[in-house]
């Protein structure tokens, strides 16, 4: 294990992740190898009176820490069973690697759109996969938790018989998407089906997957800009991944999203004076927890926590709470 202080070589790679926005400001970080390096980095925090924090990725930063880092990037061992459909993967691993591990066996972690997002921080916020609506939260998968202190160092968790999925995306012009929200709102969802409703600059996007096949034709509500849809290996459903970037986000769970809120949504994330992604998931199917529509918005610049509140205000009586995951750079 390295234990860096700042200005020592290595610091601030360490304390680095996919948030480039913010960083953690550590006055020591343990970039720890195994349970044991934890345990000591959480009686380091102790004796000296420190807060700490965890990192394995950067994706789901939300408030640096100026006391302890605990940087599990290294301790990142995944182990896939055939024989009991599980997995094992330590606390610094990424979905990418239980996703190679598994494939060759048929089988398929509950794991989202980006493959370098880490397991463990995935699944402590539910985990919302691109089969939610079929198979559930990811959390509820899990068999085994290890941990020191209130680090989690391993998880084991169930692994699902998948190896193709029908998925694909539609994209269309921004002149379209009143029309598109209408039909993505009016679509009678079948409960396998897991879609997102996504605008990104001046495009509207669809995204959809299921292991079950299923019709978008009524989706089609003016020639899209790109389509591509069928069934390929499951690990192509999951998004490229992207370079390190800044961004702030935060979401919102309803209890309910009526048309009218929706075309709403729509107008004020694209009229605001930032520049602001709203992303719309329908829940239900196999999601348990009541709420009917997760909405998130993202940002490609810090400071705009106003911009954000303001959009959601569109939607405020229909709040019930929020999701853990799609939470960044927030308090
Ligand atoms: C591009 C992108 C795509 C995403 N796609 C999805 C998606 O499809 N579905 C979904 O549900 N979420 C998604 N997320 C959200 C993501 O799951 C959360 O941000 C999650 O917290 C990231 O975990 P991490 O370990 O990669 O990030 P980190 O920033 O390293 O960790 C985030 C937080 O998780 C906690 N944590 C991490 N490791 C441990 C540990 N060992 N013990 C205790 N706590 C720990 C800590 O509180 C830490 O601050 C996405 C995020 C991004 C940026």
């Amino acid at each position: 294990m390295r234990i860096l202080h700042p200005g020592d070589p290595g610091y601030d790679d360490e304390r680095s992740g996919f948030q480039t926005g913010l960083r953690h400001e550590p006055q020591v970080v343990f970039a720890v190898e195994n349970a044991r390096d934890v345990e000591e980095a959480l009686r380091y925090a102790d004796a000296h009176g420190l807060e700490h924090a965890v990192q394995a990725t950067g994706h789901g930063l939300t408030t640096p820490t100026t006391g302890v880092l605990i940087s599990t990037r290294r301790m990142n061992a995944v182990e896939v069973d055939p024989r009991t459909r599980t997995a094992r993967a330590e606390a610094g691993a990424v979905w990418q690697q239980v996703l190679e591990r598994a494939a060759p066996h048929g089988l398929a972690p509950l794991s989202g759109d980006a493959g370098d997002v880490g397991v463990v921080g995935y699944t402590l916020g539910g985990g919302f996969s691109v089969l939610a609506r079929e198979f559930g939260f990811a959390s509820e998968r899990v068999r085994t938790t290890e941990q020191a202190g209130d680090v989690v160092t391993a998880l084991e968790f169930e692994l699902l018989p998948i190896s193709e999925v029908h998925a694909g995306e539609m994209f269309f012009a921004a002149e379209h998407a009143e029309a598109v929200f209408e039909a993505f709102h009016a679509w009678d969802l079948p409960d396998h089906v897991t879609p997102a409703l996504t605008t990104l600059g001046d495009v509207a996007r669809v995204t959809f997957a299921s292991t079950r096949p299923f019709d978008v034709g009524h989706l089609r509500v003016a020639p899209p800009l790109k389509e591509e849809f069928g069934l390929k290996p499951f690990a192509r459903a999951v998004g490229r991944p992207l370079p390190p970037h800044t961004y702030q986000g935060d979401n919102v769970l309803l209890g309910e999203l009526p048309l009218e809120a929706l075309q709403r949504l729509r107008e004020a994330a694209a009229s605001s004076s930032a520049e602001i992604f709203l992303g719309v998931l329908p829940l239900g199917g196999a999601l348990s927890g009541g709420a009917s529509h997760l909405v998130k918005l993202v940002s490609p610049r810090l400071g705009v926590g106003e911009q954000h509140e303001e959009v959601f205000d569109v939607v405020r009586p229909f709040v019930l709470g929020k999701s853990r995951n799609f939470r960044y750079a927030v308090d």
